[in-house]
């Protein structure tokens, strides 16, 4: 087996079925018939034979099953991808149909999604504290880590083996830790789940989702609810998607080291911005000992910080020039974020930063001048 970057590039060249190096998108949504070769087939055989013969695009369609090839090996099981982050983790649902989901906080849309189901099908949610006392075989224990929006790591091994021990399944949103940062099978879950929205696209232009599992079969049965749920990705997000994971890991390498230099840079000028720098949030903040055994690959690219004052928040992103004030992260773009206008039930002085692949000096630059014109207003 390949490295990383080398399968990002050439993990579906066996998918090739034209000379051009680059793939072509094929805006096709249907496939001529093979008339030397017609077989009408049952529908294992179909789910089989759909990534080989494309026939119907809801079904597969060939920049799909070639992304499939790459982030089937970078991601070390099965993967199956869909049209939004939102879609795999209903799709994961769907598949394992729990009486109970164990879920603490996490990505709003994930939320959502559960309470859809509790309001359809009366699935019941529960805190991780009640896994010991409810948990039965089949259930599911959702876990975010790194968690949203602050960017800090919670135990996974230790939840896995809490759920293990009542017979659930671990499911891990691996988003804001992507390969090659953590490699979220070391530490025991059953499914991981990723919005490819984020690092993989990593351009902020296209929708995607990821769901990953060891199970052969499992991933076979999500491709067949998938061809019905029509959450199957469209042929230029693939083809994006395709594109964008060719030069993974040099972004995402990049956008963690710059997040942690720029994280100790606030950290070390506490002193120099006390009126208005208040608590700051990320992973190599964290000193438990599973922390750096999980981002073995380096930190998350986002983190949190508060300041002082509601008004010094509200009106900070307007004192940058590089990071842009808007959602969503993962982006070669730096981000900053007033986070109550995504999350209103959180602290109104958090600002969320999703770091790109600019200059770090630059990035630093523009900080440390915004902050500076915050400290002086509080003079
Ligand atoms: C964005 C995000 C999602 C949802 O993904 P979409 O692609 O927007 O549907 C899920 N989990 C996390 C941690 C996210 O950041």
């Amino acid at each position: 087996m390949t490295h990383f970057a080398t399968s990002a590039i050439h993990a579906d060249d066996q998918n090739n079925r034209v000379p051009d190096v680059a793939p072509p998108i094929n805006v096709s949504v249907t496939y001529r018939y093979d008339n030397d070769n017609l077989k009408i087939c049952d529908e294992k055989e179909c789910l089989e034979e759909m990534d080989s013969v494309p026939v119907y695009s809801r079904t597969a369609h060939p920049n799909c099953t070639r992304l499939e090839s790459v982030l089937s090996s970078i991601l070390n099981g099965h993967a199956v991808v869909y049209n939004s982050g939102c879609s795999a983790f209903y799709a994961a649902l769907v598949h394992y149909n729990p009486k109970r989901l164990f879920i603490e906080e996490s990505y709003d849309g994930m939320h959502a999604i559960a309470d859809i189901m509790t309001r359809n099908y009366g699935m019941q949610q529960h805190t991780f504290d009640n896994i010991e006392k409810y948990a039965q075989v089949g259930d599911i224990v959702h876990l975010e880590s790194p968690l949203n929006p602050y960017g800090i790591s919670s135990d996974i091994q230790a939840l896995a083996d809490r759920a293990h021990a009542k017979g659930a399944l671990l499911m891990v949103d691996s988003t804001l830790a992507p390969p090659p940062l953590q490699n979220t099978w070391d530490f025991g879950p059953d499914i991981i789940m990723h919005s490819a929205t984020k690092y993989f696209g990593g351009h902020s232009d296209l929708l995607a989702g990821i769901l990953v599992t060891k199970d052969k079969d499992v991933s076979i049965q999500l491709k067949g609810d998938r061809i019905y749920l029509g959450t199957i990705p469209g042929n230029l997000e693939s083809f994006l998607l395709l594109r964008s994971l060719r030069t993974m890991e040099m972004r995402v390498l990049k956008q963690s080291e710059n997040a942690t230099k720029i994280v100790q840079y606030l950290v070390d000028n506490k002193e120099t911005f006390d009126k208005v720098l208040g608590e700051i949030y990320h992973s190599s903040l964290q000193d438990e000992p599973f922390v750096a055994a999980q981002m073995s690959g380096g930190y998350t690219p986002l983190f949190s910080f508060k300041l002082q004052t509601i008004d010094q928040a509200k009106h900070f992103p307007e004192k940058l020039k590089i990071f842009q004030h808007a959602t969503s992260l993962g982006g070669i773009e730096s981000l900053i974020e007033w986070r109550v206008l995504s999350e209103p039930e959180l602290d109104q002085t958090l600002l969320r930063i999703s770091v790109g692949c600019e200059n770090v000096d630059d990035l630093i630059a523009d900080l440390q001048n915004a902050l500076q014109q915050a400290q002086k207003e509080e003079a």
